[in-house]
């Protein structure tokens, strides 16, 4: 018999699935919490059950977890990050990260992913499965438990294209987000997205005050259809009028994730092209400049280059930050350390 993923089961529904078990309502609240708030890893540990209710429990429910199968932490600035492993031995990345307003994490939303953009360490080994929300639960509580902190942030940048996993990733943010749980705040909780545009309204029209990030990389379609294959899909057009959609309904800032790549996207027309592009949008833009891969070729834009892409930008009245560099020693960017363990 399969088990039912207790983690991943709304307040509502595990009350369901309890009462159908003839327990009384205060059962709820006691399991919840200790699923969603304490982050327990087993029935074991939830001492306030008799052990025969929670042997019956176990019978029937999974609790989820997942296995650190490496941890590197950076010298330089504290920067963890993990290679979990979930039951069926398929291995996920994730980043904690230590800033002035508290641990932020970066967590996996797939394993691997099918977007196949060509600078992503993520996208070489393809796609293997969605992740369940209690899954990413699971990247959160562990580290959190590891490194005895509480995680106050969280960006969905990892692994996989959160958009793609849509249900599973909105009932994720709903759980994480829950006063009887982790209970963050849906501000402090980023999701990016390579631009899936019928998601993206759907998205907005859940109101959430969730930060969207769009990967959009390039000024215009053909330049992006270089690096992203996705871009054949949608293209920037019908990209902007999505985010143009979710900032009239959220009043969210979008942010634009830019890599720049020497010679690809980076020269000073390409940085007046998206300035043009993006006018009028609620919006701050996020250069980064290329993590270089083993597997690919691409060089990171040269320090000039960059400071007359922020300088065009700056000019035109956009706010543009240049993403820090956390846990260089340890190769922190998502899809690496995944990767050299495969390899
Ligand atoms: N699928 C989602 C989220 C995962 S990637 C998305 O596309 O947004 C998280 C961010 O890292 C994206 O902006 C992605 O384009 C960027 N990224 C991936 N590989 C990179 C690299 N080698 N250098 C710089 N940014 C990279």
């Amino acid at each position: 018999m399969n088990k039912i993923d207790i983690r991943s089961l709304s307040y509502f529904e595990l009350e369901k699935e309890l009462t159908d078990r003839k327990l009384p309502k205060f059962r709820t609240a006691q399991i919840y919490d200790w699923l969603h708030s304490k982050g327990v890893m087993s029935f074991e540990e939830m001492t306030n059950l008799s052990k025969d209710l929670r042997t019956k429990l176990e019978s029937e429910f999974e609790i989820k977890t997942c296995k650190v199968l490496r941890k590197l932490v950076s010298q330089i600035d504290e920067t963890v990050k993990y290679l979990f492993e979930f039951s069926d031995k398929s291995t996920v990345e994730s980043v904690v990260m230590k800033y002035k307003y508290g641990y932020s994490i970066c967590i996996s939303t797939q394993v691997g992913c099918k977007m196949g953009c060509t600078f992503c360490a993520s996208a070489i080994g393809g796609f293997q499965r969605n992740l369940t929300p209690s899954e990413m639960l699971c990247e959160v509580l562990t580290a959190q438990r590891d490194l005895n902190i509480k995680i106050s942030h969280i960006v969905l940048m990892g692994t996989g294209e959160p958009l793609d996993n849509y249900d599973n990733v909105l009932k994720f943010l709903k759980l994480v987000t829950d006063e009887k749980g982790q209970n963050l705040s849906m501000r402090h909780i980023s999701l990016s997205t390579c631009g899936l545009v019928e998601r993206i309204y759907e998205l907005a029209d859940e109101n959430l005050q969730l930060t969207l990030s769009v990967s959009l990389h390039a000024p215009n379609d053909e330049i992006r259809q270089r690096t992203m294959p996705v871009a054949k899909k949608y293209s920037i057009d019908e990209i902007l009028k999505a985010c143009k959609y979710y900032t009239d309904k959220t009043s969210r800032r979008i942010s634009f994730e830019y890599a720049m790549i020497n010679g690809v996207n980076d020269s000073e027309e390409n940085a007046k092209e998206l300035c043009r592009r993006l006018k009028g949008i609620l919006c701050h833009i996020n250069l980064i400049p290329v993590n270089e891969i083993k597997e690919r070729d691409y060089r990171k834009s040269d320090a000039d280059s960059l400071k007359r892409f922020i300088s065009v930008c700056e000019d035109k009245g956009f706010a543009v930050t240049v993403r820090r560099t956390l846990g260089s020693d340890i190769n922190a960017s998502c899809g690496q350390l995944r990767q050299s363990v495969r390899t």
